[in-house]
């Protein structure tokens, strides 16, 4: 008797894998790790290597997780931001019930470009990325450039002739993490990283994508996140 043949075909578990991959922009660099990164040419006309962002963390829209873009810095000129009138207001109160606010959701900067980490034989380059820098370590960056042009040497941006940078992360979080940045002197053309980088380079605001919504819309978050009771013991 022939076996009846049965519908679908075989499964490819590496692809179903990759369908369902997180697979983000953002560089991310963990507490107590080390990667030397080539930095891309800016892709702001302005010739500034970083995007500067604003914005505020762990907030919640009808269950969705959301990053908000901060008003002040983000909005229309003159604009007041909800979340930061909340958070002063928390850091005001000196109350501890309310540390958890300031923790939360105080207002983050953080200096963007666009990076390609140095192939590793067990990872392959795929992609180019974003990483996200603290003030500090991002001028330590600028400060590798400057040296680098008092020094006239090939700057760090440079596609053929630049270096790789090394950042490198303490294994601590919070306010005691803490980054070393380092000129390896590693010269790596990016075209052997990542061929493909001149057809997918990104522009670095874009692909940030920060969320500048209206006050109401904020407000309404606010609430969602934080409570009703918390939101009327600050903010009356
Ligand atoms: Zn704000």
């Amino acid at each position: 008797m022939a076996i009846k043949s049965r519908p679908g075909f075989e499964v490819n578990v590496d692809r179903t894998l990759k369908s369902t991959e997180n697979k983000s922009v953002f560089y991310d660099v963990k507490p107590g790790t080390s990667h030397n990164l080539r930095f891309l040419p800016p892709s702001d006309p302005t010739g500034s290597l970083f995007f500067e962002s604003a914005q505020h963390f762990n907030f919640t829209e009808e269950g969705q997780k959301r990053a908000w873009a901060c008003l002040r810095i983000h909005g229309e000129e003159g604009a007041d931001c909800p979340i930061c009138k909340l958070v002063e207001a928390a850091k005001e109160s000196g109350d501890d019930r309310f540390e958890k606010i300031i923790k939360n959701h105080a207002v983050s900067y953080r200096w963007h470009a666009q990076v390609l980490p140095l192939p590793r034989e067990d990872k392959p380059v795929e992609q180019l990325y974003v990483v996200g820098l603290s003030k500090q370590t991002a001028q330590k960056v600028s400060n590798i450039m400057k040296m680098e042009r008092d020094n006239r040497q090939p700057l760090i941006t440079d596609p053929d002739k630049g270096q790789a940078v090394n950042i490198t992360r303490n294994d601590k979080s919070g306010l005691q993490t803490r980054y070393e940045v380092q000129a390896t002197g590693l010269r790596i053309p990016l075209d052997e990283i990542y061929a493909k980088w001149t057809d997918e380079f990104l522009n670095v605001q874009e692909a940030v994508g920060l969320r500048i919504v209206d006050a109401d819309r904020l407000e309404k978050s606010i609430l969602e996140t934080v409570g009703n009771s918390n939101v009327k013991a600050l903010l009356g």
